[in-house]
C-alpha cells in the first residue's frame, strides 16, 4: 500500500485527452490536486469536468508547451491556484507518422520541440516551486519507440523520447539536491484518441504483436506514474519503466504466433 499523495498538486501536461488525462485521473482519485494542461480549451474543461463529477480537485490551464513564457506562467498559474507545485507529469506529446525521405527541417522541429524541448523547460519551470516546497517528483512519458524500439516514419519521435531519456539522466542529478527526483514511464501502445488516429489496422496488427494480446489501457501508465510520484519510490530517480504488455520481448514472428 503506497502512502497517499492526498492534497498534492500535480500537473499533468496533455491531461485533455488520452494517457495525461488517464494519469490525471489515477492522481485524482488519490486525493491529489489536478492542473490539467492542454491548448484546447474544450477538452481541458471536459476533462476538469469528468474529475470534478467523480469527486476530484481539477482546474486546467491553457499553455503551448513548446513556448517558455506559457510554459512560466502556467505554473506559477497553478501554485496561485492550488499553494505550490508537489509533482510534474510532462507527458504532451504528437506523433505524426513521416518517412525521413519527406520529413523537412520544420517536420523535425515540431516533434522534438512538443515532446523534448518542452520536458526541459516544465522542468525547468517547476524547480524554484519544488525548491520552496523542499521537495518534488516528476515523471516523465517517454516511449519504447526510440529508447528500445523502432517503426518507419518515426525518426523524429524516436529521437524526442530517447532524448527524454538522456536528459532525465542529467536532470536527476542536477535536482537532487532540490530533494526531487526525476523519472520516466515509456508506454508500448497504449490506447488513446491520438492513437485511434493511426487507423484501426495498426490497432489490430499491434494488438496481435502484444504477448498480453491487447493494448494498454491509459490508467495503465496512469499507475506506474503514480509509483514514482509515491513516498515508497523516494529513492528511485533517473529510471525509467517499460508498461507495454510484454511488447518488446518476442524476436521474432514466430515467437508471438506461438504463444
Ligand atoms: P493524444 O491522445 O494525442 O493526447 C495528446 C495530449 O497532448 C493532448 O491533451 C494535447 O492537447 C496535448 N498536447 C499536444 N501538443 C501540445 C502542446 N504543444 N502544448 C500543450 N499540450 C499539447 O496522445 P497520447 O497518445 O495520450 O500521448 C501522450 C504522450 O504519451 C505523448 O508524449 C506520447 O509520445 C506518449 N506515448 C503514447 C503512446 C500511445 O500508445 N498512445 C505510446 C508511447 C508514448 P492539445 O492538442 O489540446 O494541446
Amino acid at each position: 500500500m503506497l502512502t497517499p499523495i492526498k492534497n498534492r498538486t500535480v500537473i499533468v501536461t496533455g491531461a485533455s485527452k488520452g494517457i495525461g488525462k488517464g494519469i490525471a485521473t489515477v492522481f485524482a482519485e488519490q486525493g491529489a490536486h489536478i492542473m490539467v494542461v492542454a491548448r484546447g480549451e474544450a477538452e481541458a474543461a471536459g476533462a476538469v469536468a469528468e474529475i470534478k463529477a467523480a469527486g476530484g480537485t481539477a482546474a486546467y490551464t491553457l499553455c503551448d508547451v513548446c513556448d517558455e513564457a506559457q510554459v512560466d506562467a502556467m505554473v506559477a498559474k497553478t501554485a496561485e491556484t492550488f499553494g505550490g507545485v508537489d509533482i510534474l507529469c510532462a507527458n504532451a506529446g504528437i506523433f505524426p507518422q513521416k518517412k525521413i525521405i519527406e520529413m523537412s527541417g520544420a517536420d523535425w522541429d515540431a516533434v522534438l520541440q512538443t515532446n523534448l524541448k518542452s520536458t526541459f523547460l516544465c522542468v525547468k519551470a517547476c524547480i524554484p516551486y519544488f525548491e520552496k516546497k523542499g521537495r518534488g517528483r516528476v515523471i516523465v512519458t517517454s516511449s519504447i519507440t526510440g529508447p528500445v524500439t523502432a517503426y518507419p516514419g518515426w525518426a523524429h519521435y524516436g529521437a524526442s523520447k530517447a532524448g527524454q531519456l538522456g536528459f532525465l539522466k542529467t536532470a536527476a542529478m542536477e535536482l537532487a539536491r532540490y530533494n526531487t527526483t526525476i523519472n520516466a514511464v515509456m508506454p508500448g501502445n497504449i490506447i488513446t484518441e491520438g492513437l485511434a488516429g493511426l487507423g484501426q489496422d495498426y490497432l489490430d496488427t499491434m494488438a496481435a504483436s502484444i504477448p498480453l494480446k491487447r493494448l494498454g489501457d491509459v490508467k495503465d501508465i496512469g499507475y506506474a506514474a503514480l509509483f514514482f510520484a509515491s513516498d515508497e519510490a523516494a529513492y528511485i530517480t533517473g529510471q525509467s519503466i517499460i508498461v507495454d504488455g510484454g511488447q518488446i520481448l518476442p524476436e521474432s514472428l514466430e515467437a508471438i504466433e506461438s504463444i
